[in-house]
Formats: C-alpha cells, structure tokens, sequence
C-alpha cells in the first residue's frame, strides 16, 4: 500500500486542528489524559518498557508516547497529523523527556523501512479513524519483533458503544467534539481478533475500559461492550 492510501484527510485535519490543546488536561483530550494511567499500567503488566524500543502508532501529541519514554523505553511516535506531533516535540522539550522522537510517517511506509525493529508497538485510540484498519494491524507485526508485544485499543461497535461512546460522550456529555467518532468505523474486538490472529498476533488478552460520566472516573474490567484494549504477540520467538 502505498504512503498516502490509508488515511482520511478529514481525520487528520480534526487532530491537527485541535492540536495546541493536547496537554491541557482540561480540553478535548481529558479522556485520553485520564485513561493514560490506566494502560501504561496495563501495558506494563505484560512488559516491561524500560530499555525497550517502542513504537507509539498514531501518537497524536504524544500523551502515551511521552509517559513511556518516561518510564526508560526508548520511543518512536509517528501520525500523518502534522501539527500535533509538532505540540508533541515541544512538550517532549519544555518537560525535558528523555528518549523519544517522533515522525510525520504512516504505519505502512515505516514497516517498509524498518521491519522487525521493535519490542513494543502501541497503537491505542487510533483504528477507528482509518480507512483500512486491517492494514495497519499488518503494518504493526510486521514492525514488531517476533515474540514482541503489540497493543491495541478502540471502541466496539454495537447499540451500547453508539449510545455511551458517540451520543453521550460527544452530545450529552460534551467530552469529545461532535464528529470524533463515527458509528461505521467502530470496530468489534471479534474484527479486530480475526485481523490480529491473520497477521501472526497471538492475543493475550482481552480488557474492557470503562467509565463513569457522574464520577468522571475511568477503571479496566471485563466489560468489553464500548471501550476496550487488546494485548497480542507476534507469532515465531
Ligand atoms: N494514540 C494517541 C492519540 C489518539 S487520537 C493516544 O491514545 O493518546 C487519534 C490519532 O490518530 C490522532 O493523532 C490522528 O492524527 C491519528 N491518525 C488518524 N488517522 C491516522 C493515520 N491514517 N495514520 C496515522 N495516524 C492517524
């Protein structure tokens, strides 16, 4: 596939439009700031990150990518969102994070240059805003070591997740702008399974993320049936 084929231009104009509010725990990006603990935890759990080199897919401003950096991986953030991976590196140099870069490159393009490079692949809140999200599974093994982790989180599709995820988050609640999530590019984890399990990623497990818009709080469970995370391994260690 080639470099520019598996991208929405509108997807990345919405992120680069609201990328100088990245890092403020206040806006837009609340959720992924509260939901930051909670994976880095999860992911760590199955790996360890310090010393590692890992890939952040879709790393937007680099809220996940920066915390891994942080804790000692050595880290690749890429997007096509030009103007949010500037905000990243910005943020990466006021807070002084050691140990993390980021490129304006698409997942495909790099897994053409640089295959089999990385311990660790993350590709979280990002599926859903693609057009092919089966290539970029394809692309994330084959950057990934064999026996390497590769993670990824999105949303299920299904009457629950449009109510919860795209009318009360975006309409009722006003946590994300009208128009983050769309309804047909949600992705069922079964889908997700399937293209995991055709490109060589052994899934490890399964998580449910849940929320609760009274209390604002956010914890992992067994509930998949909106938000959820997957932990696969590359096949062939
Ligand atoms: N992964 C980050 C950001 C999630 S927001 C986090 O969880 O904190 C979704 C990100 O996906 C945005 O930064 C957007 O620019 C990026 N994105 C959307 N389509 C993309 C594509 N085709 N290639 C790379 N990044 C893409």
């Amino acid at each position: 596939m080639s470099d520019t084929v598996n991208v929405d231009p509108s997807e990345i104009a919405k992120f680069s439009e609201l990328a100088h509010r990245w890092w403020d725990p206040d806006s837009e990006f609340r959720p992924l700031h509260q939901i930051n603990p909670l994976r880095l935890g999860w992911i760590e759990g199955f790996t360890p990150l310090a010393g590692r080199h890992v890939l952040d897919v879709g790393c937007g401003g680099g809220i996940l990518a920066d915390a891994m950096a942080r804790r000692g991986a050595d880290v690749l953030g890429i997007d096509l969102a030009a103007r949010a991976l500037k905000v990243a590196q910005l943020h990466a140099l006021e807070v002084q994070t050691q140990g993390v870069a980021y490129r304006e490159v698409s997942v495909e393009a790099l897994a053409a240059e640089m295959p089999g490079r990385f311990d660790v692949v993350t590709c979280m809140e990002m599926l859903e805003h693609v057009p092919d999200p089966a290539s970029v599974v394809r692309a994330c093994s084959a950057l990934v070591k064999p026996g390497g982790w590769v993670f990824f989180s999105t949303i299920n599709r299904n009457a629950r997740a449009f109510l919860l995820a795209i009318v009360g988050a975006e309409y009722l609640l006003n946590l994300l702008p009208r128009g983050t999530h769309e309804y047909e590019k949600l992705i069922r984890p079964s889908e997700l399974a399937g293209w995991c399990r055709s490109y060589a990623l052994d899934l490890q497990a399964t998580r449910g993320l849940e929320h609760n818009p009274l209390t604002r709080r956010y914890w992992l469970s067994a509930d998949t049936r909106v938000n959820y995370l997957l932990a696969t391994r590359k096949a062939g260690a």
